[in-house]
């Protein structure tokens, strides 16, 4: 996104959609940190600028990664938003089976956001612990090496809000994963989430509720049902 410095008043009506602080006024012209801007064009979607002075520019690549994981209204390999809808829709779609559990990694947050730098240290992790990373998810599709977890290296400077790295893992190796994950936090310079996802047993125990609670891993359980979501064979 950039401005143009003629029409630019200086209004600062902008500022406060930008969710990564990107936008400051300077000398009474709105001034965008390309850095910072992860392209997600919510400053000219909110349309409160009454010059028409925020600029979409035509995105090249690495750059136009940005936009891809950042402006909800881009669809990129088919895959709309950043992930997860395969996870959520379980009890439609039975991904999800006895003996495995899913883990996601949600990095970045409004105000933080993340490169695919801090990212890759993720799925490095993931990919050494005999992860298998989800195909329907867009962190997969930069990802040139799913045995090294090895993201493509021209894009790693670029940054995003946020970004989910999804993955599924024989239920066995869930404690080995989450404690890498976390062991692996230090060395990030964001935030991230973690989910765990495992259907519950016919008694009404989780084999992956009872790994976390033997490692001493905190959590909070949901059970989650997406009534009339999820995919219709016609
Ligand atoms: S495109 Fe998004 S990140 Fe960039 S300045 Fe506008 S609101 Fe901020
Ligand atoms: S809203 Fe428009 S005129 Fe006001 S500071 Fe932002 S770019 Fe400039």
């Amino acid at each position: 996104m950039i401005v143009d410095a003629e029409k630019c008043v200086g209004c600062g009506m902008c500022r406060i959609y930008c969710p990564v602080s990107a936008i400051q006024v300077v000398n009474k012209k709105a001034v965008i940190d390309q850095d910072l801007c992860t392209e997600c064009a919510n400053c000219q979607r909110a349309k409160v600028c009454p010059r028409d002075a925020l600029q979409k520019v035509p995105l090249t690549w690495p750059r136009v990664v940005r936009s891809q994981m950042s402006d909800v209204t881009t669809v990129y390999r088919g895959v709309n938003g950043r992930g997860t809808e395969e996870m959520k829709t379980n009890d439609v779609t039975g991904r999800f089976k006895k003996g495995y559990a899913g883990i996601a990694v949600e990095m970045g947050r409004p105000q933080v956001s993340s490169t695919l730098r801090d990212l890759e240290k993720m799925t490095k992790v993931f990919a050494q612990h005999g992860a298998e990373f989800e195909d329907c998810n867009p962190i997969t599709s930069y990802i040139v090496d799913r045995s090294t977890g090895k993201i493509d290296p021209s894009i790693l400077d670029e940054r995003v809000i946020s970004g989910i790295i999804e993955v599924t893992v024989p239920i066995d190796r869930l404690q080995e994963n989450v404690e890498a994950l976390i062991a692996a936090a230090d060395q990030l310079d964001t935030v991230f989430s973690l989910d765990v996802v495992c259907v519950n047993n016919e008694d009404g125990t989780n084999d992956a509720r009872e790994i976390l609670d033997k490692a001493g891993i905190w959590y909070r359980p949901n059970g989650k049902n997406n009534v009339g979501l999820g995919h219709v064979d016609k």
